[in-house]
């Protein structure tokens, strides 16, 4: 559990409300665990697919959301519901955030954010050739942008934006 910042793990059994004290289960050292409910209390974390949406002309699909970042782009984004698998909510917030259907998806890795604790499930998409945008209020404008160019426009090397819009640019540059 060396990644998960000790800030996530917990205190209190969220069940009966008792303090929790700490137990080895098989390798899993130093566990959280309630005594009166008997169970360990694994620490959570959030989870959230990214998708890098292109089309057939090897362009790519930025959002603007100034509740994000005035100065970044973004890709489209989200948390995972529960009952979802991945596939299902990378298909499902690039038709909310954008109205666009995609016509196929791969998978693209995961990438822990430790700025904000959470998982990220990545994708690349490729959307209908029919498709046209359509954004949610929590967009505030979209586009799209020949895929060297995006990689200037999301958020800088090293960021899980960044590293989807290299791995997309390197498939399509060999
Ligand atoms: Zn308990």
């Amino acid at each position: 559990m060396t990644t998960a910042g000790t800030d996530m793990r917990f205190r209190f059994c969220p069940d009966c409300g008792a303090p929790l004290s700490e137990r080895d289960l098989g390798d899993d050292k130093n566990i959280p665990w309630c005594g009166v409910c008997g169970k360990p209390w694994f620490p959570l974390f959030a989870t959230c697919v990214i998708t890098l949406v292109h089309n057939s002309r090897g362009e790519v699909l930025l959002l603007h959301q100034d509740y994000i970042s005035t100065r970044y782009a973004n890709l489209v984004s989200g948390y995972m519901q529960p009952g979802e698998t991945a596939e299902i909510a990378a298909a499902r917030e690039v038709e909310e955030e954008t109205g666009i259907k995609i016509k196929s998806l791969r998978y693209a890795g995961t990438y822990w954010f430790g700025k904000k604790q959470m998982l990220m499930i990545g994708f690349i998409a490729e959307a209908g050739d029919d498709a046209h945008i359509a954004i949610s209020s929590e967009v505030d404008s979209a586009g799209w942008y020949p895929a060297a160019r995006a990689v200037a426009m999301v958020h800088p090397a090293g960021s899980v934006s960044h590293t989807l819009c290299d791995i997309y640019l390197g498939s399509i540059t060999g």
